[in-house]
């Protein structure tokens, strides 16, 4: 599937270990990454400083959901599950 543009709950949802500029240690989850805009879209796209995790990540309907919220929940349950 496509991403979905003004979604962002791949940036909040799961934690992300490796660093993301401004956010060395990565972020817990639940916590909105810094470069994540007020409309939901990375600041950090298409710029070589963005983590490599985060442009490696595929939307999936299995993960992404039907709209934000879903995204949320299957993201912060993949999460407790892998913890
Ligand atoms: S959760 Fe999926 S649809 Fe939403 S921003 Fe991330 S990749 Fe895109
Ligand atoms: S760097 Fe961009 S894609 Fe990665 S978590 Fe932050 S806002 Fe999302």
């Amino acid at each position: 599937m496509e991403c979905r543009a003004g979604c962002g709950a791949c940036c909040i949802a799961p934690s992300i270990s490796s660093p993301i500029p401004g956010m060395p240690a990565g972020k817990p989850a639940g916590v909105r990454c810094i470069h994540l805009s007020p409309d939901f879209l990375c600041r950090l796209f298409g710029r070589p400083e963005r983590p490599a995790v985060c442009s490696s990540f595929m939307a999936d309907r299995e993960v992404c959901g039907e709209d934000r919220d879903s995204a949320v929940r299957i993201l912060g349950w993949l999460e407790q599950a892998t913890a």
